[in-house]
């Protein structure tokens, strides 16, 4: 099983080869349980199969199924839309049991992961001392960091390790923040928000009436660059001054909005994401980098080094040990051990293609989602919800019930036109389209705004 099989790479590699030339790839369809089913009843039994046969059962049945979250026409949830080049090394990292878990183990891979990491920091306006690793995303990069802004409030405040703390957070901040807070076992203060913008006024409202509430302290708050469901960005200055004056931990999720890092315009609106005390961007949503890849920045890395370092006799030789080196390990700054070089493709690509091409990538999203919402203002029977601040565009079809915009996402998809799923809007299910891939083309908005005025296709 170990050994060069030049047949089975061939039929693999013909596979790959076929995959990476579709342009654009197909959208996909919904997957029949009892249908996957069948196909999967014989796969794995006792005895070997011809690599042939088990490729068809994967590209005949189960690929199909597989919506392609890079298909330019992706509008649903946020996107995926890597570069060919990101997504040609990412092979190259499989293909070589690259293990990025220490400096020991593999220097090169986490040298050239920093130089990223550097350059997130650098667009950020972070310190030199600043510093993290790559982890699976969003949801993982923020439970890290919020375990360090717990540990190092209770610290400070000189409680001991099991003292109830409090992690103030808007009411709209991202899901995996709210699980985090459960894990984590830490109460949120949540901070109501007017137009769905965590402020610094609201911030300190709430700070103060937590000071008298008689309920734990309060260690760390949470703002969002980029709510996930309508791309809106929290007044990062004003919460920055309030967190700065309290002395408390300031978490940042870019997840989502991270990559407006790369185009100025777009920065000037993350001002005060330089004073985050932790950040968190996803890559593999709006910098173009295959799925899974996060970036998690701490401003003085030390502190999550004394959260993170997993303590085991059999990991003393990653942690320098011999007493010569000073070794960078990205197991020291997240809840991981084991982990895939995942920043490492993004490398490859930042460096083939430029940051430059980045900047225009990112641009064109922005500009597609403004373009989009002109078209929807012009649109008689469409009503744009919100100006975008990012690529989010959130469209109400006048008279709908949520039952036709779930038929119109389906009927999209069957179609091969689009992958657009609906949302919820202030209680009332509406279109969203979140743009990401550069080579959407205003046609296909065009159309799919059309789709959303035909209604024969649904019940009266
Ligand atoms: C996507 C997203 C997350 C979760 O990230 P995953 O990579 O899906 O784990 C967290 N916060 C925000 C704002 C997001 O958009």
């Amino acid at each position: 099983m170990h050994s060069y099989d030049e047949d089975l790479t061939q039929q693999v590699m013909d596979h790959l080869l076929h995959r990476l030339r579709l342009d654009p790839p197909p959208l996909g369809r919904l997957g029949d349980h009892q249908e996957l089913t069948l196909a999967l009843k014989d796969a794995i039994g006792p005895a070997p199969q011809p690599p042939a046969d088990v490729l068809r059962t994967y590209t005949g049945a189960l690929e199909p199924t597989v919506v392609s979250c890079d298909h330019p026409a992706f509008l649903a949830f946020i996107p995926g839309a890597p570069t060919k080049a990101a997504a040609l090394f990412d092979m190259v990292l499989s293909a070589s049991s690259l293990h990025g878990v220490s400096w020991l183990e593999a220097a090169g891979a986490v040298a050239a992961e920093n130089q990223v990491l550097r350059l997130f920091a650098d667009l950020a306006g972070l310190p030199p001392s600043s510093g993290g690793c790559f982890v699976s995303g969003g949801s993982a990069g923020n439970l890290s960091a919020l375990v360090v802004a717990r540990d190092t409030g209770r610290r400070r405040l000189g409680l001991d390790e099991r003292a109830p703390v409090r992690i103030a957070v808007s009411d709209q901040v991202h899901s995996s923040v709210g699980n985090t807070l459960r894990i984590l076992g830490v109460e949120a203060l949540v901070v109501p928000t007017a137009d769905h913008r965590l402020t610094g006024e609201a911030l300190r409202t709430a700070l103060d009436a937590a000071e008298r509430d008689g309920g734990a302290p309060v260690v760390a708050a949470v703002a969002t660059a980029g709510t996930t469901n309508a791309g809106i960005i929290d007044d990062l200055a004003g919460v920055a001054e309030q967190t700065r004056g309290r002395n408390l931990w300031l978490h940042v999720d870019a997840a989502y909005g991270g990559g407006a890092l790369f185009v100025p315009e777009l920065r000037e609106r993350l001002r005060g994401i330089e004073h985050a005390d932790s950040l968190v961007v996803d890559p593999h949503k709006w910098m173009f980098a295959p799925f899974d890849c996060g970036a998690l920045l701490y401003r003085d890395p030390k502190l999550a080094r004394a959260v993170h370092t997993q303590d085991a006799s059999y990991l003393d030789a990653i942690h320098g040990a011999d007493g010569d080196t000073e070794p960078w390990n990205p197991s020291d700054y997240a809840y991981h051990l084991t982990r895939r070089p995942r920043g490492l493709p993004l490398w490859f690509s930042l460096a083939e293609h430029g940051t430059d091409a980045y900047r225009d990538a990112v641009a064109k999203g922005a500009a597609m989602a403004r373009r989009t919402a002109r078209l929807a203002e012009r649109t008689e029977g469409l009503e744009l919800l919100r100006e975008p601040e990012l690529t989010v565009v959130l469209i109400r079809r006048t008279g709908w019930q949520p039952s036709d915009y779930y038929a119109w996402s389906k009927r999209l998809l069957a179609a091969g036109t689009a992958f657009v799923t609906p949302s919820v809007w202030e209680g009332e299910t509406v279109a969203r389209l979140a743009f990401l891939h550069p080579d959407i083309t205003e046609e296909t908005v065009r159309e799919i705004l059309a789709s959303l005025l035909t209604g024969d296709h649904f019940p009266a």
